[in-house]
C-alpha cells in the first residue's frame, strides 16, 4: 500500500490547494472526498452545455495580485464582473445602490440630486430615533440609507434571508450599506474578478494534476483513527465538530436550497444574478449559469439555459453547511472545539467547516499559499 505524507479529508479549495503546494514540494498526497466528485462547494455540473453551480453561485474576487495570478497560471479566467439586479414587484434595479439605482427610484439625474434625496430621508430616520441608538436592523437601515432604498431593496429581502422581521434582528446585521454616487454597477470593488475559462472543475483539475483522488470516501469510515497508517500527516477540511464526535454539541450553520430547471430559450433574464427583494416571491435569487461563461453571441449559440432559484432554508444536521452562524453560543462552542484541535498532533485543520468560518475563495488560496510545509 502507498504510504504518503499528508492525507487530505476535503477536495474543496483548501484541500485541493494544499495538495498543489505539497506536490510542488515534492511531498505525496492522497485527497479524499465524501461527495461522489472532487472540488467541494465550487464543483460545477455541465447541464446543456453549460456549468452549473451546485452549491451556489460562486464569483472569484480578489485584491491580492500574487492570488491572481496563481489562479490565472493554471487556468485563465474570464472578464465576468458581477452586477446583480433587483426585482421589487416587477420593478427593476441595478445594484449595487449607485447612480442607476438613484436614478430608477427617483428619476434623478446628477450625484448631488441623489444625495439630497438620501441625506433628506436618513434625517427623517435619525430625527424619529431622537438621539437613540438604533436598536434594531430596520432603525439601522433607514438611518444609513433612508426608507425608500430600505422598503424596497433592503427589508423584505432580509426577512426572507433571515425567516425574521427586520425589526427582530440586531442592528450589528448591517454596519454598513456602501452607496455610490456614480453610475457603476460593479458589485465588487476588487481589482480582479471573473469565473476560470471552462469552470471551476478545470481549476480543481489543474490543482489536484498528478495527485492521488478517492471520491465516495469518507474519511470516519474509512480511515478515523487508523489514519497514521496511510500517511504521516491529515490535512482534515471538514466539519470541526464531526471531528471531536460532537462531544461538545453540534455548531449552528445557516444554509440555501436551490431549485434548478432547464429553460428551452436561450436568454431567460439576461443577467447572471437577479435578487427578488419583496414577499411575493418565495425565493431571494435567481442565477441564470450561463451568463458566468457566456457573452454575446455566445449565449445564443448554446439554445437552452439553466436557472436556479435560491430558497433560504433553516438548518438541520444533513443539509449543506454553508454559512457558520456567529453568535455567541456558536462562538463560545467554535473556541472549544479550536482548543481540541490545537492539541491535535500532526493534524491541520483548514478551511471554511474546519475553522468553522466563512472565507471567500481568494482568501482561501491565499492561505494555503503562506502556510509552511
Ligand atoms: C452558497 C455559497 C456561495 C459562495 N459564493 C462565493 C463567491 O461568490 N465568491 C467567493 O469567493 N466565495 C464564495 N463562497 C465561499 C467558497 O465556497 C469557499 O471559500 C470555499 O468553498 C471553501 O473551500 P473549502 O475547501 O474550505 O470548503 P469546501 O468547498 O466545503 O470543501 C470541503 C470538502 O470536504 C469534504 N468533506 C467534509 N467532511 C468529509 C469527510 N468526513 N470525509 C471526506 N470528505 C469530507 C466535503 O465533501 C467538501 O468537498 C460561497 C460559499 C457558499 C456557501
Amino acid at each position: 500500500m502507498t504510504r504518503y505524507d499528508y492525507l487530505i479529508a476535503g477536495s474543496g479549495l483548501f484541500g485541493a490547494a494544499f495538495a498543489w503546494k505539497a506536490r510542488k514540494a515534492g511531498r505525496r498526497c492522497l485527497v479524499i472526498d465524501k461527495r461522489p466528485h472532487l472540488g467541494g462547494n465550487v464543483y460545477c455540473e455541465l447541464t446543456e452545455g453549460i456549468n452549473v453551480h451546485k452549491y451556489g453561485a460562486h464569483i472569484f474576487h480578489t485584491n491580492n495580485k500574487e492570488v491572481w495570478d496563481f489562479v490565472n497560471s493554471l487556468v485563465p479566467f474570464n472578464r465576468y464582473t458581477n452586477c446583480p439586479v433587483a426585482n421589487y414587484h416587477g420593478e427593476l434595479y441595478n445594484l449595487p445602490f449607485n447612480m442607476n439605482t438613484f436614478s430608477q427610484l427617483w428619476g434623478v439625474r446628477t450625484p448631488a440630486e441623489a444625495k439630497a434625496m438620501i441625506d433628506a430621508q436618513r434625517a427623517e430616520a435619525l430625527a424619529a430615533l431622537d438621539g437613540r441608538e438604533p436598536q434594531n436592523l430596520e432603525e439601522q437601515a433607514l438611518c444609513l440609507v433612508g426608507k425608500d432604498i430600505f422598503r424596497k431593496l433592503i427589508k423584505e429581502y432580509t426577512e426572507k434571508q433571515w425567516g425574521r422581521d427586520c425589526k427582530e434582528l440586531p442592528a450589528f446585521i448591517i454596519r454598513r450599506l456602501p452607496v455610490r454616487f456614480v453610475f457603476d454597477n460593479n458589485y465588487f470593488n476588487d481589482s480582479y474578478q471573473g469565473i476560470p475559462i471552462g469552470g471551476y472543475n478545470v481549476l480543481i483539475e489543474r490543482l489536484l494534476e498528478g495527485t492521488d483522488t478517492r471520491v465516495d470516501c469518507n474519511f470516519f469510515a474509512e480511515y478515523g483513527d487508523s489514519w497514521r497508517e496511510t500517511a504521516d500527516r491529515l490535512v482534515y477540511t471538514g466539519p470541526i465538530d464531526e471531528y471531536f464526535g460532537y462531544q461538545y454539541g453540534r455548531l449552528d450553520w445557516r444554509t440555501v436550497s436551490f431549485k434548478t430547471r432547464v429553460e428551452d430559450t436561450p436568454n431567460y433574464q439576461g443577467n447572471a444574478v437577479i435578487n427578488y427583494t419583496s414577499h411575493d416571491v418565495p425565493y431571494t435569487r435567481v442565477i441564470e449559469h450561463k451568463h458566468f461563461e457566456m457573452f454575446g453571441q455566445a449565449v445564443y449559440d448554446c439554445p437552452r439555459t439553466v436557472v436556479s432559484e435560491e430558497y433560504s432554508t433553516e438548518y438541520k444536521p444533513g443539509m449543506e453547511q454553508f454559512y457558520p452562524v456567529n453568535d455567541d453560543r456558536n462562538n463560545a462552542l467554535a473556541d472549544r472545539y479550536r482548543a481540541l484541535a490545537a492539541a491535535e498532533k500532526d493534524v491541520l485543520f483548514g478551511g471554511r467547516l474546519a475553522e468553522y468560518k466563512y472565507y471567500d475563495m481568494a482568501p482561501i488560496i491565499e492561505k494555503v499559499l503562506r502556510i509552511e510545509l
